[in-house]
């Protein structure tokens, strides 16, 4: 086990590294003593079913699924070849398809959309225009896109959450002002201002944009603000994915027990999403799950957040380093304020990787299994590079000589034009 010391050190110089969370406990001893309940990780659940027929109508690429937001769940055997080549790694690999996740394209599609849904919710009953038992297909008609269009929704965002937000807003009747951090992706800003999104750019980071959306957004009683740093609900909708990964790994016989451990990575910003996916797995497996999150090396807060303890008191521009990374999903400098501390007794470890060799292992996915994923996502490889570091884990844990099954969470990718594509398929070459 490294000291604080050390780790911090490897993180100033920029090193990839892997961080081992000597806080994590067995899962039946926190189980009960979360702030977030598995009662209102059901109602999400619920919610999201209530919301279904209104979204299969809206949105007509979730009409296969009926309106139930999921992503595929993939083996890549071929990526796992090359792996285990190229690093030494042992067991089976497979892609959670978050890349593929309708209406949004990426992970986000999971929080985001949930807390505007639930936002129209609340608004809708308090009116008196909606009833749980109704069929919430009525949402798309002109009382509610009225009732709506007197509300403004606002979030900040380096991308993918503002696509999100934007989107279900602006489909829903709601005026949306999405603020931008300057990694944000041209196409992505286009692509909102083309749906009726108000979108204010700034110079600065992630940071930036939220305080000045949040404080933009306090002048306003009219106004909702969607709070990256801070929000319950977006990590709720995160949540379920726990549940609805179980279904799939049963589904295709998959086991995860004390002889078939499960490891899964998951590329991190602010911590949020892959928090609400890690909460929710581990109430599904306990401790036959390992999470780990994936950070660039020069924007790994989650990981100086949980290895001081000083969770959203540290920055990583306080050692020095940049915040600046090519994955502009997870370009944060500072991590969430509560989901560290959720995440302390239920986290394996963070990862950290250069952004080279994001692009690297994009173009291998691309070329051995056909799959595009985005950069951020392709950080969900970040421990393959560490597998001998990560043996210390799997003796520490008892895990030697089990079947592990490793899931990489692919996080974005199914909106990003073809040109961004071919631009990110050349860097770096
Ligand atoms: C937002 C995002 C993440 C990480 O989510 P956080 O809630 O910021 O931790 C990972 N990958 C992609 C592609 C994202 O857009």
């Amino acid at each position: 086990m490294m000291t604080e010391e050390k780790v911090l050190q490897l993180a100033a110089e920029g090193q990839e590294q892997l961080w081992l969370n000597p806080k994590k406990v067995a899962f039946e001893k926190v189980r009960s003593g979360f702030p977030v309940t598995e009662r209102e990780m059901d109602e999400a659940e619920q919610r999201l079913l209530r919301f279904a027929p209104y979204l299969a109508k809206v949105f007509p690429e979730t009409a296969e699924t009926g309106g139930i937001i999921e992503s595929p769940l993939r083996e890549i055997p071929e990526m796992a070849v090359w792996l285990r080549k190229e690093y030494g790694t042992e067991g089976k690999w497979l892609l959670k398809m978050d890349s593929e996740l309708p209406i949004a394209g990426s992970i986000k599609a999971r929080g985001g959309i949930y807390e505007v849904l639930q936002y129209a919710e609340q608004l809708a009953m308090e009116q008196g225009l909606l009833q749980p038992e109704d069929d919430y297909a009525i949402l798309a008609e002109e009382p509610f896109r009225q009732l709506f269009a007197k509300y403004t929704i606002q979030v900040g965002s380096t991308g993918n959450l503002g696509l999100s937000i934007g989107i279900i807003s602006a489909k829903l009747g709601f005026q949306v002002i999405v603020h931008m951090s300057a990694d944000a992706k041209q196409w992505k800003k286009e692509l909102l201002r083309s749906k009726g999104v108000t979108v204010i750019e700034y110079p600065q980071d992630y940071g930036k944009a939220v305080e000045e959306g949040r404080k933009q957004s306090q002048l306003d009683p009219m106004s909702y603000f969607v709070d990256d740093e801070n929000s319950r609900s977006l990590f709720l909708g995160y949540t379920v994915a726990g549940r609805r990964l179980s279904q799939q790994l049963e589904e295709q016989k998959i086991p995860v027990d004390a002889e078939h451990p499960l490891f899964v990575y998951l590329p991190c910003g602010i911590g949020g999403a892959p928090g609400g996916v890690a909460f929710g797995l581990k109430h599904q497996f306990g401790d036959h799950v390992h999470c780990f999150f994936t950070e660039p090396t020069e924007a790994c807060c989650m990981l100086l957040g949980m290895a001081t303890g000083k969770h959203d008191e540290i920055a990583v521009q306080d050692i020095g380093l940049s915040g600046k990374t090519q994955a502009d999903g997870l370009a944060v400098g500072r991590p969430s304020a509560f989901v560290g501390r959720i995440m302390d007794p239920l986290l394996s470890g963070c990862g950290t990787v250069e952004d080279i060799r994001l692009f690297h292992w994009m173009r291998q996915l691309l070329e051995r299994e056909g799959l595009f994923i985005e950069p951020s996502s392709c950080a969900a490889f970040a421990l393959a590079p560490r597998w001998k570091d990560l043996q210390e884990y799997i003796c520490k844990e008892g895990l030697q000589g089990k079947a592990i099954t490793h899931i990489a969470w692919a996080t974005g990718g199914r909106l990003v034009p073809q040109e961004e594509r071919e631009q990110y398929i050349h860097y770096g070459e």
